[in-house]
């Protein structure tokens, strides 16, 4: 028996799916998950000794590769302090400098230790500080698994092919209103917050259409209701900015995670002083953490911003172009036609001849049924994408041309062999 099947034999035993999130279990794409054992710039090793191109790098914390030297370096200088204090320090206080300069209009942040815990927080700060209880959000996109965000999410949940959750009570959920991605939807003075992926990166990727944004901005504006981006993905990876720069829209509240903790659990939540003074201990809305601020993330977070700087985010677009350019010919090379919609650095990957513009349109072309077969040929051949057809690629700045072009190569062979199986 291989290490693999062996491990997850032995994981399935104590541990519910054998995995601590559930894309992690193969069920979208079949077979048995790799184990990592290791990992290194553009590669995860698996406990058999393979090695893959890695394009999930962490679903996007990776953006600078696995095991960056300096990062590794400042996570050992912390740890070797403690790593854990309950008080606080000045390596919170700098990454919170850091953010407040790179994100205009947000004025003030806490720390987290997930991006769950940042849009679940978020969420009730908006409620707090606008004492109004409906939410609305988008089909597709995907929060997080607080209660209230689950309804119709992305990601996980979509692979699942659940729609709803077990559990999630009809009281947690009664306050949530879903609407289509990419229409503006009716606002009005019950809500609190309208919460957004700037760019959808949790059903494949899709991009706001033309003056989504803008609209949704507008519509918030007019009723009092705050407007929340989750960069949970973008964040840190669109531009040194975020989303805010790229679009010239800016929300009330922002939401990170991902790339802010360099892979470390990290998240984050921001926005303008008038909100975010109804936290506690200046207001009366509570939200804490035992590890929130760890000196070990905050190392690593720090590390990682300050090596993203504004000439970064160009070369992990050109590699991103790169990529998506050579793969839809060497899928098409062998009858294969794909979509591979692009927003600066973030990709996404559809079997199908249009990009998706919302969770409907989307799901139709990820459940086409192709993807998994190509995900196994791929794998088979050394290039790990996300086991779903709902996830984002991460390239990171440590997938060079060469790197990128044996991708494309092997993605021609895989798509071959597909090709013959029809
Ligand atoms: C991953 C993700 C989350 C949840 O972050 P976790 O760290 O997994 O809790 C929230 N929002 C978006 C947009 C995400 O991609």
């Amino acid at each position: 028996m291989g290490a693999n099947l062996d491990l997850f034999d032995r994981a399935q035993r104590v541990i519910p799916g054998g995995v601590n999130s559930p894309v992690r279990a193969f069920g979208s794409v079949g077979g048995t998950p790799y184990f990592v054992d290791r990992a290194e710039g553009p590669y995860v090793w698996d406990a058999e000794g393979r090695r893959y191109i890695d394009y999930v790098q962490s679903y996007g914390p990776g953006i600078l590769g696995h095991a960056h030297p300096a990062v590794l370096e400042a996570v050992t200088r912390a740890a070797s302090a403690g790593t854990s204090y309950g008080a606080p320090t000045e390596a919170e206080v700098v990454l919170a400098e850091m953010v407040v300069d790179r994100i205009a209009g947000l004025e003030a942040v806490r720390f987290v230790s997930s991006g769950t815990e940042a849009t679940m927080s978020a969420i009730r700060l908006a409620r707090g500080a606008t004492g109004r209880s409906g939410i609305v959000k988008f089909a597709g996109c995907y929060h997080g698994h607080a209660d209230a965000l689950l309804a119709a999410g992305g990601s996980g949940v979509a692979n699942q092919g659940l729609s709803g959750c077990d559990g999630v009570t009809d009281g947690a959920v009664v306050d949530t209103v879903v609407a289509p991605y990419n229409v503006v939807p009716a606002v009005n003075n019950t809500i609190a917050a309208v919460i957004v992926e700037p760019v959808a990166a949790n059903m494949g990727l899709v991009a706001p259409a033309e003056g989504f944004l803008e609209g949704l901005r507008a519509a918030c504006d007019a009723t009092g209701a705050l407007l929340i981006f989750d960069e949970v993905i973008t964040g840190f990876r669109l531009a040194r900015g975020g989303a805010t720069e790229r679009f010239g829209v800016t929300p009330d509240l922002w939401c990170f995670g991902k790339v802010i903790g360099g892979g470390l659990p990290v998240g984050a939540f921001g926005g303008r002083w008038d909100v975010m003074e109804h936290l506690a201990p200046l207001g009366g809305v509570y939200q804490g953490g035992t590890l929130s601020g760890n000196p070990l993330a905050m190392a690593a977070g720090r590390t990682t911003l300050e090596l993203l700087d504004d000439g970064a985010f160009d070369r992990l677009t050109a590699t991103t172009t790169r990529l998506a350019d050579g793969l839809v010919s060497a899928f098409g090379g062998a009858g294969l036609t794909s979509v591979l919609p692009q927003v600066g650095s973030l990709l996404g990957l559809f079997f199908g001849a249009d990009p998706p513009t919302d969770f409907d349109e989307a799901k139709v072309v990820a459940d086409n049924g192709v993807y998994p077969k190509v995900f196994h040929a791929l794998l088979d051949r050394g290039v790990a994408l996300a086991p779903g057809p709902y996830e984002a690629l991460f390239p990171s700045l440590a997938h060079g041309d060469a790197v990128v072009d044996e991708t494309i190569q092997i993605a021609a062979d895989s798509a071959e062999a597909v090709a013959a199986r029809f």
